[in-house]
């Protein structure tokens, strides 16, 4: 799993000190079925970019993440409670269209 993440964060690098970002980088906070928490932090300078959710069906990463700056203004919790209402969705979503 981490070695996958670190895959994820190949093209990234720290904006402090430019140090690139590795499977080290990442510390996985809490794995739920299909959602992972992750915070990433720079190994080299210690700058911590945040909390980043993942949603995995298979561990197969084509795309780069986009990390974005700052503290994550929602709860663990909030976003399980959201995944777990997207999974829901699954059979009858076309009723949530307007
Ligand atoms: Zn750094």
């Amino acid at each position: 799993m981490k070695k996958n993440l670190g895959k994820l964060l190949s093209n990234l690098c720290c904006s402090q000190c430019k140090s690139e970002f590795d499977e080290n980088s990442i510390e996985i906070k809490r794995e739920e079925d299909g959602l992972i928490v992750t915070q990433l932090k720079c190994q080299h300078c210690g700058k911590n970019f945040g909390i980043a959710f993942l949603g995995f069906s298979e561990i197969e990463i084509k795309e780069p993440l986009k990390v974005k700056q700052g503290p994550a203004p929602i709860s663990y919790d909030d976003v399980i409670d959201a995944h777990r209402f997207i999974k829901n969705l699954d059979k009858n979503w076309q009723d949530y269209l307007p």
